[in-house]
């Protein structure tokens, strides 16, 4: 990880480029088996990736092969067997509880089914995590009708979500995710329900805010295309092992590993 390369370093900065070095998610040897009737399933079987501060870093698989448990174990909504996931600095297996929700907040999650609050209005659902969090009203107030400009929802805020389209539905789930103002997106197969044309306005939407706030993107995806469009990095999952990671571009030109080599062939 090496932002601060990108322009000219001041000799504080080559002080501290030890730091800059320093992956900010750091996911090593990370483990996780189910039980299932009786039978051992071996979902994560050794991950470890670096991902840097304010990148959009995608990972690629099939279905079934482990996506949606990395990412329930880098929030820690999964606990792994073995293995350690550090994020900026701080092994969040080793929090309790109250430290654990402290963290929590710096990750928002955006997911395929949206997972909005059917009764709740689109004001609701983006006040929602300020509300548990005991955000005073007119703070939570002023954070919703920000945020939801943002995303572009600030005619929407008395609708419910039935009544509007998966884009927006999406929207709701991008603008709740991001009411906390967290440090860390993790999309988990975020545009899989929509269509080409909403997808692209989605991942246009998503490049925004990386850009703009600096969050980092973790882009979790079966979607060929969508990792191609949006991310910076990647990591290609197949049965629970990374079998190649880097530069997106250069992953596309020449992949390395067999699963690459087969993803591109076969999905492209
Ligand atoms: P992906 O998101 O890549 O489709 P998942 O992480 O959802 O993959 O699932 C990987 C494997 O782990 C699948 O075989 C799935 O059935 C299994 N699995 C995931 N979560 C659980 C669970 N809570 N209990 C039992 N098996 C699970
Ligand atoms: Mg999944």
């Amino acid at each position: 990880c090496n932002n601060a390369a990108r322009r000219k370093r001041t000799m504080s900065e080559l002080d501290n480029s030890a730091e800059a070095e320093k992956p900010y998610i750091d996911i090593q040897n990370l483990t996780k088996s189910f039980t299932v009737k009786g039978e051992r399933l071996e979902v994560l079987k050794g991950i470890s990736l670096s991902i840097c501060k304010g990148d959009v870093f995608g990972i690629i698989g099939l279905s079934g092969a482990g996506k949606s448990t990395l990412a329930r174990c880098i929030n820690r909504l999964e606990t792994p067997d073995t293995g350690r996931v550090i994020i900026d600095g701080v092994d969040i297996l080793s929090l309790s509880k109250s430290q654990l929700r402290r963290e929590r907040q710096q990750i928002g999650m955006i997911f395929q089914t949206f997972n909005l609050f059917e009764a709740k209005t689109v004001y609701q659902n983006i006040a929602y995590p300020l509300a548990i969090r005991g955000v005073k009203k007119e703070k939570r107030d002023r954070r919703v009708r920000e945020i939801a400009e943002v995303v572009g929802l600030q005619e929407k805020l008395s609708a419910y979500p039935a009544g509007l389209s998966g884009g927006q539905k999406q929207r709701i789930g991008i603008a709740r995710a991001l009411a906390n103002n967290p440090d860390i997106l993790l999309s988990d197969e975020a545009t899989s329900a929509l269509d080409p044309q909403t997808t692209l306005s989605i991942l246009e939407l998503l490049k925004d805010i990386n850009k703009t706030m600096g969050l980092t993107i973790l882009l979790i995806t079966h979607e060929l295309d969508v990792i191609k469009y949006t991310t910076r990095n990647m990591a290609v999952l197949e049965d629970g092992v990374i079998s190649e990671a880097g530069r997106t571009g250069d992953i596309f030109a020449n992949p390395n590993s067999a699963t690459g080599k087969m993803f591109l062939k076969v999905y492209s």
